[in-house]
């Protein structure tokens, strides 16, 4: 990352495009600088390359990814491939402070956010591992980190992703936990990215209990937000939805969602829970996803269920960083 070097502003422009674009790992590497501003630059600062420490995967083409961050810490990427599509979900954060009970990432606490060249040098460095043989379409801030905790790096990134790499706004999703300020603001400086809420309760009782972030924006504050955003016509939100067996996934739930869910341009993404080693919920049974997801249907509420990609390497928060510390 450069800092706090006072390039005039086509050469950021050209540095940029170097980067991403072109793809340099080092500044020697970029032959449209002349040999003394690339000594100088040597000099100040360096290209941050993201290495992956460790590629998992499954039989479905799934990939779990460790990258390795400058100063020694990692992160977690998904890939997970589709008919159509090949989705890169990124972390926006070393760790995370929500504490959503249901996550092996919270169990980490946050360490430090991304800087955006670390947000963005996820996908760069997964482009070069394709070597041009895939191309990723679509890029979702689901990994680490609640990506509305560290706004301007997010968003610096998106930008870079968008301009430089070619993936359009409208094929990112940013998902959140619910901090409803930060909502808004995203909807006013970059609407054409989608938002994925989580949700995952239909009562304060249970919601608070499985993410504490309820304590400050309840249900009810965080519908009405979401009622209160400028969705145009063609787009709508995603209400998350991770499937906890007994907690939030009988049948009242889902008549409870869809009273919740009214007048809202919503599709729900059901999310059977992912179990790892102490996890103190199970998933749901498959009866039970699948009645849920038709009481919704039954009342016209688009809901998918997320097929188990990824299962067998535990392709959920935070899994494979600790399995990596462990070893
Ligand atoms: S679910 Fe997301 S917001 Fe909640 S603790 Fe895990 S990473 Fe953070």
């Amino acid at each position: 990352m450069f800092q706090g070097i006072g390039l005039p502003r086509f050469r950021v422009t050209q540095l940029i495009h170097w980067m991403y674009e072109k793809d340099v790992l080092g500044i020697d590497d970029i032959t449209e600088f002349s040999r003394p501003l690339r000594e100088t630059l040597k000099g100040l600062s360096y290209i941050g390359n993201l290495k992956i420490l460790k590629k998992t995967e499954s039989s479905d083409g799934t990939a779990k990814l460790l990258f390795g961050l400058d100063d020694g810490l990692s992160v977690e990427g998904v890939l997970i491939p589709d008919e159509y599509r090949l989705t890169l979900c990124v972390s926006s954060q070393v760790g995370c402070a929500m504490g959503c009970r249901f996550c092996l990432t919270a169990s980490m606490g946050l360490t430090r956010n991304l800087r955006a060249d670390e947000i963005a040098g996820q996908v760069t460095a997964v482009r070069r591992e394709l070597q041009g043989q895939a191309e990723i379409t679509n890029i979702v801030l689901m990994g680490m980190g609640e990506p509305l905790k560290n706004f301007g790096e997010v968003t610096k990134a998106i930008q870079i992703i968008t301009q430089y790499m070619g993936i359009s706004k409208r094929r990112i999703t940013l998902s959140t936990a619910g901090v409803v300020p930060e909502m808004q603001r995203l909807y006013r400086e970059m609407p054409e990215v989608n938002l994925a809420i989580s949700l995952n309760a239909t009562t304060d009782d249970v919601r608070s209990t499985l993410m504490p972030i309820n304590n400050k924006y309840n249900i009810d504050t965080l519908l009405r937000a979401c009622h209160r955003l400028p969705i145009s016509p063609r787009r709508r939100l995603t209400i998350a939805y991770v499937l906890l067996k007994g907690i939030n996934d009988t049948p009242e739930d889902a008549r409870r969602l869809i009273a919740m869910l009214k007048g809202l341009k919503a599709k729900v993404n059901l999310i059977p829970f992912n179990e790892y080693e102490g996890a103190r919920y199970e998933a749901p049974g498959e009866k039970a996803a699948i009645e849920f997801q038709q009481i919704l249907i039954a009342r016209h509420i688009t809901a998918f269920i997320r097929k188990s990609k990824g299962l067998e390497i535990q392709a959920a928060c935070g899994q494979l960083k600790t399995t990596h510390e462990q070893s």
